[in-house]
């Protein structure tokens, strides 16, 4: 049995398939080699991925022996699962394995947006020594607004809880007697203007798909309260960023934090980067010595059960 990983796993990962007896080849910049994939990629039972590679319909084509794609965290937009499931080929992903870290990352986010401690450390090393400059402003009873109620949501409302936030949430697909409801004290709400007009900060959960493609856009970013703070983790895409500088530009909101763009790596020429109310990570909330530890070792472990015929409860 051969697998081909094509973007970065952690060491564990591979020492787990080969302990199962299973050939590994592995290049952490294939995603970027097309044309080397393409030719190559024939000869594997599995292939695992990021979200760099993708895994179209064009690559599908060529993988005569495949038979499981291992995605090594949880988003699935470069994977063409539906033709991959009309080959019989099983896609496995990291089912909640980096959402502890997606979630601490949105409250350093929103800890970071009212307490800019980097900022108030440049004042101090440059010689300033302005404490009223510098005063913040509490989380304790200010709301924040989850769009999407899954995994990631859920473990940020129960973070977000024990700072005194007040939780409100939308997700058509869930209800009140769901546990994130039942459990966390979230208030869900019946419509996504209603968390975009009540929320203090607002952080985006759910999966890029075409019903969320631009679900944040011009009407949305005005309903927003001008002291808002608005956080993607999710996936570009979802915010329009077109109109999103727009809303910048006119003061409509009081900052951004994206962790995903449209186009990554960001595009030198994007002109959210001239925004210092726009702070930016390289696609790195759900990125942890934790988490990747976890990711490598589950998927190595469901991609080597389903190789030997084996049911795993991470097939998507
Ligand atoms: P999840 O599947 O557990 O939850 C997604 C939720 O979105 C579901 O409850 C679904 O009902 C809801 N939803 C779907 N369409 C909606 C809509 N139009 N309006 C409101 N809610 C809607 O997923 P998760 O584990 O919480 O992850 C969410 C997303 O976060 C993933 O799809 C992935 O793209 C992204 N992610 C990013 C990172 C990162 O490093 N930045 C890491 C992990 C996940």
């Amino acid at each position: 049995m051969k697998v081909l990983i094509t973007e970065v796993i952690w060491d564990q990962g591979i020492t787990t398939l080969q302990e199962e007896g299973i050939e590994v080849y592995y290049d952490k910049d294939l995603w970027a080699k097309r044309e080397t994939l393409l030719e190559i990629v024939k000869d594997f039972d599995a292939i695992i991925v990021r979200n760099q590679t993708k895994v179209d319909q064009e690559l599908l084509i060529e993988c005569t022996k495949l038979k499981v794609i291992g995605r090594l965290g949880v988003g699935l937009d470069n994977i063409d699962v539906v033709k991959a499931k009309e080959k019989g080929i099983h896609v496995v992903m990291a089912r909640h394995a980096n959402a502890t870290s997606v979630a601490e990352y949105v409250m350093a986010a929103i800890l970071s947006a009212k307490r800019p401690i980097h900022e108030a450390n440049e004042d101090v090393k440059n010689g300033y020594w302005d404490r009223r400059k510098h005063t913040g402003e509490e989380l304790y009873q200010k709301t924040i607004g989850l769009i999407g109620l899954g995994e990631i949501a859920h473990r940020v409302a129960k973070r977000a809880t024990a700072f005194g936030m007040e939780v409100i949430g939308y997700d058509p697909f869930i209800t009140e007697y769901d546990h994130i409801v039942a459990e966390t004290g979230v208030r869900i709400k019946s419509s996504l203007d209603e968390i975009l007009v009540n929320s203090d900060f607002i952080s985006i959960h759910v999966p890029l798909t075409p019903s969320t493609k631009d679900l944040i856009s011009t009407q949305q970013l005005k309903s927003m309260k001008p002291s808002a703070f608005l956080i993607n983790t999710s996936r570009g895409g979802i915010i329009d960023e077109k109109a999103l500088c727009d809303s910048l530009m006119n003061h409509e909101i009081a900052g951004v934090f994206l962790d995903v763009l449209e186009s990554e790596p960001v595009d030198p020429s994007n002109k959210l980067l001239d925004f210092k109310n726009a702070i930016f990570s390289p696609h790195i909330a759900g990125l942890t010595t934790e988490s990747q530890i976890r990711i490598s070792l589950l998927v190595a472990k469901e991609v080597g059960k389903l190789l030997k015929g084996q049911k795993s409860l991470c097939v998507v």
